[in-house]
């Protein structure tokens, strides 16, 4: 019945699955990547895509090798934050663009962690862009394109069953942890952490892992070495504002990244 077999791994540039086993089963595309199934039902191939989306997919593009940086980043800083207690769904990775995981129910929200004032923080709040934000900010925003991802509040997340005081706090907890290991490690990288988004999941056990992606998509980062507050951009701002040269800024955090070892 399910006849798919993961792509081989001594063939790098593999494309997408999909195109080399028309029998593979896709569960899920979304605006990143795409899941399918495996002959293991715990087990999911997640392909990423060079696809780019902004602004709630009004804004389409591709950024070109952005599937291997996002899947290659992903790895490197899952295993890290592995090997710092926090536990993730990565497997491994058969390919350059495609991680096989560990299949999670997603929690429908997105935890966002921010250092520095950015992006929808400034436009709701007025903060001006670059204000260091001590101690961090974690929010939830809804999981939910179709309502536009709404920031909701404590109670509204109770009010909803979408988690109760004590996973809000065992999801904040996480977090702020995987904030101290991400912010350390870029800074070795010369780059700042300003915010990022996470989303966890709950596998087979009931266990709480940290499951999708963490990439220049899901983060803001700026380069330590340049003062310019455009030029400084090395993540999907790039995309966002056009800013230009969007693909070297990923191969360049990717290289940085990958030089500093787990
Ligand atoms: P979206 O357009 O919803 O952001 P993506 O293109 O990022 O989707 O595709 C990834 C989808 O897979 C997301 O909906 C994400 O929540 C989900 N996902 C990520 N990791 C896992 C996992 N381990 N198990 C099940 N679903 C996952
Ligand atoms: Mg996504």
């Amino acid at each position: 019945m399910n006849a798919f077999e993961p792509p081989a791994a001594e063939n790098p540039a593999a494309e997408n699955p999909a195109a080399e086993n028309p029998v593979a089963q896709k569960r899920y595309e979304g605006k990143a990547k795409i899941l399918y199934a495996t002959d293991d039902p715990e087990v999911l191939l997640t392909y990423f895509k060079d696809d780019a989306t902004a602004f709630n997919a009004q804004k389409r593009g591709t950024i070109s090798g952005k599937g291997e940086v996002n899947c290659a980043m992903s790895q490197h800083l899952f295993r890290l934050l592995e090997a710092q207690g926090v536990p993730t769904h990565l497997i491994d990775c058969p390919t350059s663009n495609t991680m096989r995981v560990r299949r999670v129910s997603i929690v429908p929200l997105e935890v966002v962690v921010r250092n520095i004032a950015a992006g929808s923080l400034c436009q709701q709040t007025g903060l001006e862009l670059g204000t260091p934000l001590s101690p961090p900010l974690v929010e939830f925003y809804l999981k939910n394109d179709a309502l536009g991802d709404p920031l909701l509040t404590e109670d509204r997340l109770r009010v909803m069953g979408l988690a109760t005081p004590d996973q809000v706090q065992q999801l904040r907890e996480m977090a702020l942890r995987v904030n101290q290991v991400l912010s350390e490690f870029f800074n070795q990288c010369g780059i700042t952490l300003v915010d990022f988004k996470l989303e966890f999941g709950v596998d087979g056990t009931g266990k709480l892992l940290l499951a999708d992606e963490i990439s220049p998509d899901t983060c803001r980062l700026w380069n330590q070495a340049e003062s310019d507050p455009n030029r400084r951009v090395m993540d999907k701002d790039r995309f966002r504002r056009d800013l230009g040269d969007v693909e070297a800024a990923y191969q360049q955090v990717l290289q940085r990244v990958l030089a500093q070892s787990v």
